[in-house]
């Protein structure tokens, strides 16, 4: 059965490395139908809005999208509705995306870009999970008030609610379950319930669902200990499960564990399997069009796609191959290259990514 993707290329450097992962996609000859949109910077310059109804329409309808990167310094004056990073949480909200993996892998021959020792990170391998859709961030009520109570009454205070419901702890929980056992079968549960009350729902509601994957290894963290240990052993993880706001900066953390963000991919998964995947990096407007840009976050963002909403894991598997193959023959664009290794430009490091596939 044909199944459809959405390609979203954006603003910056997102339409040059889109472009290499579509080029990989199409090299598997599955059938799949491939829908280009605009969204972003460039689509308020041709529609006047981040992300067009006729984008979401596309969005929506595929099984996938393949999300470049949006934004660019020239829009930052425009209101907040107008700026092109609203197209993401547009499409987060639209396509109900509550579940954000965001591995971060780091390849033994990329082990001296990372600030931490290579024998502490070398081949690190982790997926962090994060809830995106809930907690503190989206919470009511909030705002700015006259404190109505406590030590400083009748002063101005901030204020914002954590709150979970069980069904948001117990749906994200399943899918970190069901990473667990896709990989090495860890899953480590990160909240804070020795203080928040939304933390020891969590705890309870994560303990109860591990009981339908008697498979899967569980343990919890408090979100302190787990920031120290991703320093510390980050190799000790496999899949860590966590809030929207403790999974907003474990993610970031893990991510510069490997010190290369050109080569982070990252999905965002709704609970029919739809998903939107996108490098973590931003669209580098200073590099933009330069033609140096690492394609190989979106080029893996591309082999999530297949294994987490087209079912295709042996082609992902195919691609995260052909991309260690590169690395092994030590091709590196400008952001992780070394003395010893050769410079390659995006559509040269596409063309090595396409003849690795085989
Ligand atoms: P950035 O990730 O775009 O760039 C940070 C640094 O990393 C830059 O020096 C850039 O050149 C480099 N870099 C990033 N990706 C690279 C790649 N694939 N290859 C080589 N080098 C790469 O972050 P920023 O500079 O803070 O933000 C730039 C714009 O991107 C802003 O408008 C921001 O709002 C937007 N942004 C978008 C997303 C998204 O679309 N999901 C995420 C983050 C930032």
């Amino acid at each position: 059965m044909t199944q459809k993707i959405a390609v979203l290329p954006g603003d910056g450097i997102g339409p040059e490395i889109v472009e290499q992962a579509v080029r990989v996609l199409k090299a598997l000859d599955l059938p799949l139908e491939i829908n280009h949109a605009p969204v972003g910077g460039t689509a308020y310059d041709l529609h006047g809005h981040p992300l067009p109804p006729d984008t979401l329409k596309l969005a929506q309808e595929s099984n996938a999208v393949l999300f470049g990167a949006v934004g660019d310094w020239k829009y930052d004056k425009l209101p907040r509705e107008h700026r092109p990073e609203q197209a993401i949480l547009g499409l987060r909200k639209a396509m109900g995306l509550f579940a954000n993996l965001r591995p971060a892998i780091l390849y033994p021959e990329l082990a001296n870009a990372s600030s931490l020792k290579p024998e502490i990170v070398s081949g690190l391998d982790i997926l962090i999970l994060r809830e995106l859709t809930g907690d503190i961030y989206f919470g009511t009520p909030r705002g700015v008030r006259e404190a109505p109570d406590g030590p400083f009454k009748g002063q101005r205070e901030g204020f914002d609610t954590m709150r979970y419901a069980e069904p948001e702890i117990r749906r994200i929980a399943h899918i970190g379950f069901q990473a667990a056992m896709k990989r090495q079968g860890k899953l480590c549960s990160v909240d804070k319930a020795n203080v928040l009350e939304t933390s020891q729902l969590w705890r309870d509601i994560v303990t109860d669902v591990s009981k339908e994957y008697p498979g899967v290894q569980l343990s919890h963290m408090y979100v302190d200990n787990a920031a120290m240990q991703l320093v510390r052993a980050p190799r000790e993880f496999d899949v860590i499960v966590t809030g929207n706001l403790f999974g907003d900066i474990l993610s970031d953390e893990a991510a510069m564990l490997t010190g290369s963000i050109g080569m982070l991919p990252s999905a965002s998964l709704n609970a029919s399997g739809q998903g939107l995947y996108e490098p973590s990096h931003g669209s580098a407007p200073d590099i933009a069009g330069k033609g140096i840009a690492n394609p190989l976050a979106t080029i893996l963002s591309s082999a999530m796609m297949l294994r987490y909403s087209l079912n295709q894991a042996a082609h992902a598997d195919r691609i995260e191959k052909a991309v260690q193959k590169v690395l092994q023959q030590g091709l590196r664009t400008a952001d992780i290259f070394e003395a010893g290794t050769t410079k390659v430009g995006t559509s040269q490091m596409g063309d090595a990514v396409l003849k690795a596939l085989g």
